[in-house]
């Protein structure tokens, strides 16, 4: 059997699928389902069913920028708001007391809820077959992929292939001087199919991750940590679902401190990150301990956020010491920790070294440049985080299904939410270290709130099947009294029943509402009275938009601007045939630029890093004059 990506040319196929999706994880799931309503025949082959929807890392779905994302993953039709919602054992508005673009919402979950949740979602999509078997080898024909084979010699044929293999290509764990091959501990990495995938000739690298040491809760000493509560009541993360199912759990907060970091300190030269074993390049915001006590020599101590696992508390997951330290090291630290001084260790921490694609040989549906038909969404493109991975899996899902029913692509604009930026980012940039999602990378962040993502994506998402006709109903009557309302306090003034109704005498006659809800001292929840009489009544969210749209709407038109704009950019398409080095008047350098990412659009172009705006005015006369005819077209 051959370990690299081959032609075929007799095909015998076990079955025959629209779309393969490989792997059972963040991205994968969202993939599966996703090209499973759209219509396509498709089949999900993880190494094993039982741990579909792993939360490898973290018990926790959200929190700032990635909260955003759940929110557009749920508005598109996506499952893993409703899953979180369904599995969360915590939930909180991050950011309430900051700008509306900000806040975002963030649960704990039940991590083995979460599995089962997902799973059960999957298995009741029809069109959707789940395979347990490790995938060797990705099968091509003609410079298309045609097919997959499976570690056990089985070839499944595939007009399209999704590839989400999160940290399994090449995957090596490290925990002290000890290294095995692993995707995530206690589960094989995939060698030959990281083999099949670099015969591909895809340009690779390698990045780094690590992950706490879990500890028994029986054995915490809880009585002398800080509660951290949950809100009371919860934001939950899928428009419409307003209660939790699960009962809420509190967590706890206990410190390092210098007996600890010295600890760290003498032992440096032990852990595989500082002693030259680990070569992929983590991420920069989450370091591990070892990495904080080094670069943050003048903090005498760093915050841990103790977490349950599962509803029964019987795992506690120590947020912020994730270490790939020896396992005598990570014992003598913890035993130094207020509250775990007993803790007995069930898994130790470790970090896990894997192959990456680099995702600038995207193009922006997703899909490989390298082979027609094959599409990459997760970790394999350098990205970290459950929320971006199945953010990618969503959006490569789409796109592979309506491929093969010979559709147009689904392309989002940066303007149009964060899973656009996240996608443009990856496919225009590249990325150098393990890439997250930060609010500061969207240009427009105002219009890309959490509270509207509905409005900007559930209309996608009931074109290709993912909402259901009563829920886009829904969407719909929410915005028509939201827009009501809205048109009602721009164009009523105070009047003398307002006045009674509101119960202030000191609020002048002929004031228009909107300047009420403008002041600082107001908030739109004094005006309920006004807005049931004339039968404008809103539930609490919607009113949080009303009185965003209204308190914001000189930024909010200022971004409007913003992005008309810039739309005349991105408007002005680049033909897929365009030859960099047949434009006059471009360098090679920028030749070579533009030839690496292969822009869809002018505004694309433009983002490329190192490309000047000279470059980007040369290649704008190039497409003028081409479209006018007065060019050639590429040979
Ligand atoms: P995964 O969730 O990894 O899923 C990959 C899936 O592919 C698995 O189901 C696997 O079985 C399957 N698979 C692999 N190879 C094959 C094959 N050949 N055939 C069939 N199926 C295959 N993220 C953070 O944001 N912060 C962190 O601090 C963090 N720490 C982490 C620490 C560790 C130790 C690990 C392992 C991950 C960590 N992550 C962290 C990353 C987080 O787990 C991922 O971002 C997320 O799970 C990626 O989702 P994914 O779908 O791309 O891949």
């Amino acid at each position: 059997m051959g370990q690299a990506a081959f032609d075929i040319i007799s095909p015998v196929f076990e079955t025959e699928y629209d779309v393969v999706i490989i792997g059972g994880g963040h991205a994968g799931c969202e993939a599966a389902a996703a090209a499973a309503r759209v219509g396509a025949r498709t089949a999900l082959i993880t190494i094993s069913a039982g741990m579909i929807a792993q939360m490898s890392c973290n018990p926790s779905i959200g929190g700032i920028a990635k909260g955003h994302l759940v929110r557009e993953i749920d508005a598109l039709g996506g499952l893993m708001g409703c899953t979180a919602d369904a599995s969360g054992i915590q939930f909180r508005l991050l950011n309430r007391r900051r700008g509306p673009a900000v806040r975002a919402p963030r649960a704990q979950c039940d991590k083995q809820a979460y599995r089962r949740n997902m799973q059960a979602a999957l298995a009741a999509i029809p069109g959707l077959e789940i395979l347990e078997a490790e995938v060797a080898d990705i099968l091509r024909r003609g410079g298309r992929v045609r097919g997959v084979e499976t570690a056990d010699g089985r070839r499944l044929g595939a007009r399209a292939v999704v590839l989400t293999t999160g940290t399994f290509l090449n995957g090596v764990c490290h925990v002290g001087g000890r290294k095995f091959a692993a995707g995530r501990s206690g589960e094989r990495a995939s060698v030959r199919l990281a083999e099949s995938v670099r015969s591909l000739g895809f340009r690779m690298g390698r990045l780094k991750t690590g992950t706490p040491p879990r500890v028994s809760g029986a054995t915490v000493d809880f009585s002398r940590l800080e509660s951290q509560y949950g809100d009371d009541p919860p934001t939950l993360f899928s428009f419409f679902n307003r209660e939790p199912a699960l009962p809420q759990r509190c967590c706890w907060i206990t410190y390092t401190n210098p007996t600890v970091h010295r600890i760290l300190e003498d032992n440096l030269s032990r852990s595989p990150l500082y002693g030259g074993e680990i070569v992929g390049i983590g991420p920069r915001y989450c370091p591990s301990i070892e990495d904080k006590v080094v670069k943050f020599k003048e903090r005498a101590t760093h915050q841990l956020f103790l977490e349950p696992e599962t509803l029964d508390g019987e795992t506690i997951y120590i947020n912020g010491l994730s270490t790939c330290m020896p396992t005598d090291v990570q014992k003598e630290m913890l035993e130094k920790i207020p509250g775990l001084e007993e803790a007995r260790v069930l898994r130790p921490g470790y970090a896990v070294e894997y192959d990456f694609v680099q995702p600038s040989q995207l193009r922006p549906t997703l899909e490989t440049r390298a082979l027609r038909g094959l599409y990459h969404a997760g970790q394999i493109n350098g990205t970290t985080g459950y929320e971006e991975a199945a953010a990618q899996g969503l959006m490569a899902g789409i796109n592979a299904a309506l491929a093969v029913q010979g559709s147009e692509p689904f392309v989002l604009g940066r303007n149009e939410g964060y899973i656009g930026i996240l996608i443009d980012d990856l496919v225009t940039r590249g990325v150098d270290e393990p890439y997250r999602m930060f609010t500061s990378r969207a240009e427009h962040r105002l219009l890309l709130r959490i509270d509207n993502a509905d409005r900007r994506l559930a209309p996608h998402g009931r074109r290709f099947g993912l909402v259901s006709p009563e829920r886009f109903r829904r969407f719909e009557e929410k915005w028509e009294r939201i827009d009501r309302a809205l048109d009602y306090l721009r164009t009523r003034r105070v009047d003398r029943r307002a006045q009674d109704l509101l119960g202030c005498e000191s609020i002048p006659a002929g004031q228009p509402l909107e300047q009420l809800v403008k002041r600082t001292d107001w908030d739109l929840s004094r005006l309920s009275p006004l807005l049931d009489r004339e039968g404008l009544r809103l539930e609490e969210e919607e009113s949080v938009v009303v009185g965003t749209q209204i308190k914001y709407q000189g930024y909010i038109d200022q971004q409007q601007r913003d992005v008309e704009r810039l739309g005349a950019l991105e408007a002005r398409l680049i033909p897929p045939d365009t030859d960099y080095g047949r434009i006059a008047g471009l360098s090679n350098e920028m030749v070579e630029r533009f030839s690496r990412v292969q822009p869809r659009s002018l505004g694309q172009a433009a983002r490329i890093p190192g490309v000047t705006p000279a470059a980007v005015s040369v290649l704008n006369i190039h497409l003028e004059l081409r479209q006018r005819g007065r060019l050639p077209a590429s040979p």
